[in-house]
């Protein structure tokens, strides 16, 4: 079978090829601790399954607004504006089944074939195919362990051209959990500015952040909205994987383009999933907060154990739900660690170089699991170690 060219590429995301491989194992009779699948364990919170089943309930079960319900458009324009300091009109919003689609379809109304798009490595994989897809040219650029995993600007500088369309980041981070500095983000927004790129931000876990701080949005700072695509969700933020549910913040001309391509590809998103959404966004906070101080103390106890196993170093992530650490000191490569600590200690994890070249040297383990089985997996890995 031959497919076309634009597909070739495309490869499953690492972590549902080791789920499969954990899942077999399970079937094979081994226990195994889950520490690969980035979703939080947590349920979706009552009163936003109440709304969603009380929407359906209601008949609101239809095709809606390509782009979303005009009333979900506003309180996301209010809320995700409110939280970044900015003005948001519900007409720059666009709504979509999770946050991909609104990685995919600005990218494919922006990117011509052969025009470069900066990413970052590690980064989700999600970044180079659908660059790829689009018949642009995946610039990887390598991130500096000790700065958070922000871009090593350096690198950024020499690897950024008139050619550049687009720039990608990710804060708080998928795999890394690192935030990236202010001082990084207005470096990179006045070269954006300099070589007139867009700047793609995906904020999908801007609202897990540690230690008080807060993940700065690179669209908050002067001049910069107008170049911006801030995509953001519900699937981390209200543990709402399932449901699908997120939207994308650009300016209204693109946000139409966009709108477009979700009329002729995905119709719309699920009409009863977006009542759900009203409710996460309009409802009471406490159980994001919660869930977001369970995360730092499972981060904390994650982040000593790992520092603790011979031959691993692991920085503090400010963000998001995953550590990781460095396992040079191994001298195994991080495929041939995931795969031994895999199958020696019956612990499903990733490696690091299933998010791009500069990943090797390191595994990604999320958190988003109770203490008991974190505690359970970091014993297991000292003891084939
Ligand atoms: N961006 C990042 C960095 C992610 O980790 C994920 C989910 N794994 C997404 C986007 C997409 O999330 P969703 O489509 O569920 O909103």
């Amino acid at each position: 079978m031959t497919y076309a060219q634009r597909t070739s590429h495309l490869k499953p995301e690492g972590a549902y090829a080791v789920l499969a491989k954990a899942n077999q194992l399970e079937a094979a009779g081994k226990d195994i601790v889950h520490l690969e699948i980035g979703q939080p364990d947590y349920e979706t919170f009552s009163n936003v399954s109440l709304a969603g089943i009380k929407a359906i309930t209601q008949g609101r079960t239809r095709y809606t607004s390509p782009d979303g319900m005009p009333s979900l458009k506003e309180v996301i324009a209010r809320d995700a504006g409110q939280r970044r300091g900015m003005e948001i009109q519900p007409d720059e919003v666009v709504v979509s089944p999770g946050g991909k689609p609104n990685l995919f379809f600005p990218t494919l109304a922006l990117v011509e074939p052969g025009d470069e798009v900066i990413y970052p490595d590690p980064g989700f994989p999600t970044y180079e195919a659908m660059i790829k897809v689009a018949g642009g040219v995946p610039v990887a650029v390598p991130l500096l362990e000790h700065n958070q995993f922000s871009f090593d600007l350096a690198a950024f500088d020499k690897l950024i051209t008139p050619r550049t369309r687009m720039i990608i980041l990710n804060s708080p981070s998928n795999p890394t959990g690192g935030v990236i500095p202010l001082a990084d983000l207005e470096h990179i927004a006045a070269q954006a500015q300099k070589y007139d790129a867009w700047v793609m931000t995906d904020e999908l876990y801007t609202r897990i952040v540690y230690d008080g701080l807060a993940a700065p949005s690179i669209a908050a700072l002067p001049g910069m909205k107008e170049r911006c695509i801030i995509v953001d969700g519900f699937s981390k933020t209200y543990s709402m994987t399932g449901w699908r549910l997120g939207f994308g913040i650009m300016p209204k001309e693109l946000a139409d383009r966009v709108g477009l391509l979700l009329t002729h590809s995905i119709g719309s998103t699920a009409h009863f999933t977006q009542f759900a959404g009203i409710e996460a966004l309009t409802g009471p906070q406490d159980m994001v907060n919660a869930m977001v101080t369970e995360y730092q103390r499972r981060r904390d106890v994650i982040v000593d154990g790992l520092n603790s196993l011979p031959g691993f170093s692991c920085q503090k992530p400010q963000g998001a739900f995953y550590a990781f650490p460095n396992i040079t000191g191994t001298s195994l490569s991080s495929d041939q660690l995931a795969n031994l600590i895999l199958e020696k200690a019956g612990v499903a994890l990733l490696p690091g170089s299933s998010f791009g070249k500069y990943g090797e040297g390191y595994l990604r383990l999320s958190y988003a699991n109770s203490i008991e089985k974190i505690e359970q997996g970091l014993e297991r890995i000292r003891a084939i170690l």
